[in-house]
């Protein structure tokens, strides 16, 4: 698409765009009575107007109901999860029986690791992207150490070449090739949180299972931002957290997917709790673990009613949008859109003030574009937010800005750009 520099131009795309109204599903943070431009979806998602209604009906049924709730009322929280995995198989491209709502994000990685990392004499290690994010860094390296090992030993890192910032699929793909016969595990994120970078998660799946090896995804960025295939692709196992491109609110439930391969695999351990115990036995309380079916197995406590209402709620307006698709057609013109306004912000510098790190190729990223500025990057995000566009800034130097097509406009995108000149002129 050729892009035009104007306010007027931004209005009519969004004059255009068969999501626009959209955006009025949700409420906006305000600063000096006006709204924010929001774009920190890529960390917590804005909140649905029903988001009140729904946790509202859900108090009234405690308090009307109490503890017959579980078995009575419109909705039986006993039965509560199966709407949800309706409406999230279709985010992550998966059968409804292979996805669950449980726990939250972090605690999903470690009962899945649980389960699908099952290392053995020489095949003993794992496999993820240098720079993950934080919390998958810290889980892993407690995973090898659970089974002994040393971290050092057991965890490979693939790490972009010298002086470039994202990695290439061919250099992941030659690593796994390579290592092969001693990987167990090919756990990487979806996209990663600093650099957006979307990897090729079916080209990954595949070079793991041809190793001989298990392969898992963290779609904590990906999920309801790109459009993933998890059955198709042969996935092992996923997880995803709701509440940021899924606006189910902070600490929303998490989501798991596992492949309908696993379902009768007998031999995966697990950490198990009475809400994974074969539904319709649960209640007989007997002894000797009998997973229910599916990854509905895998739950462990009893279903958390409110997060659930909320991602429920939250998950109807991307049925509206009709899933995944036409939100995905409006995403990569957003992004598309503001690394065109960049390229001309940095032109009308006569320097290159913004540097963007994340794939210029559309297929390589989501919602996400990472900037670092030449020099006085937290000054120019406080700059940003004083004029009321929220991104975010992560350590050492980069600004993220995610415009997310549920609630974003490209009037946005063009009031930021036009905020990024003001700013780098200074
Ligand atoms: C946001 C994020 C998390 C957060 O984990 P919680 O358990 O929900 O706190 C974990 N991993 C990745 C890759 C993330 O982006």
């Amino acid at each position: 698409m050729n892009f035009e520099n104007t306010l007027a131009f931004a209005q009519g795309l969004d004059q255009a765009d068969p999501l626009r109204d959209l955006r009025n599903e949700f409420l906006f943070p305000q600063q000096n009575g006006k709204p924010f431009i929001y774009l920190c979806g890529n960390s917590l998602g804005l909140q649905p107007k029903v988001a009140r209604e729904v946790l509202d009906r859900q108090l009234n049924n405690w308090q009307n109901l109490a503890v017959e709730g579980w078995f009575e009322g419109e909705t039986p929280w006993m039965y509560y999860h199966k709407a949800l995995k309706e409406l999230m198989a279709p985010i992550v491209g998966a059968r409804p029986a292979e996805v669950c709502p449980m726990n939250t994000l972090t605690v999903n990685l470690h009962l899945l690791m649980v389960s699908f990392y099952k290392p053995k004499a020489k095949r003993f290690k794992i496999m993820m992207e240098a720079g993950a994010f934080p919390s998958d860094q810290y889980a892993i390296e407690s995973q090898v150490r659970f089974h002994g090992y040393d971290p050092k030993d057991a965890i490979i890192e693939v790490s972009p070449r010298p002086g470039e910032y994202t990695l290439r699929t061919e250099d992941i793909l030659e690593q796994i090739s390579l290592q092969g016969d001693q990987i167990a595990l090919v756990l990487f994120g979806g996209i990663n949180y600093f650099t957006g970078q979307w990897f090729d998660m079916e080209a990954i799946t595949r070079a793991g299972h041809q190793a001989g090896a298990v392969v898992g995804f963290d779609l904590a960025h990906a999920a309801g931002n790109v459009p993933v295939q998890l059955h198709d692709w042969d996935v092992d196992f996923a997880c995803w957290c709701s509440y940021k491109y899924q606006n189910s609110g902070p600490g929303g439930i998490s989501g798991i997917f596992v492949h309908e391969r696993h379902f009768g695999d007998q031999t995966l351990s697990r950490f198990a709790g009475w809400w994974g115990y074969q539904e319709s036995q649960r209640f007989k309380m007997e002894k000797g673990f009998v997973p229910e079916a599916g990854a509905d197995g895998w739950q462990v406590s009893c279903t958390q009613v409110m997060p659930m209402a909320l991602y429920h709620a939250a998950l109807q307006i991307f049925e509206k949008a009709g899933f995944i698709g036409p939100l995905r057609k409006k995403s990569k013109a957003l992004t598309a859109y503001l690394f065109y306004l960049i390229n001309e912000v940095n032109n009308e510098l006569c320097e290159m003030q913004y540097q963007v790190i994340t794939p210029s190729s559309a297929e390589d990223r989501g919602a996400q574009v990472s900037i670092i500025a030449k020099a006085n990057g937290k000054y120019i995000f406080e700059q940003l937010v004083a004029n009321n566009v929220l991104g975010d800034w992560r350590e050492p130097n980069v600004i993220r800005l995610s415009p997310v097509p549920s609630y974003n406009s490209f009037e946005d995108v063009f009031r930021t750009a036009e905020l990024l000149l003001q700013i780098g002129r200074k």
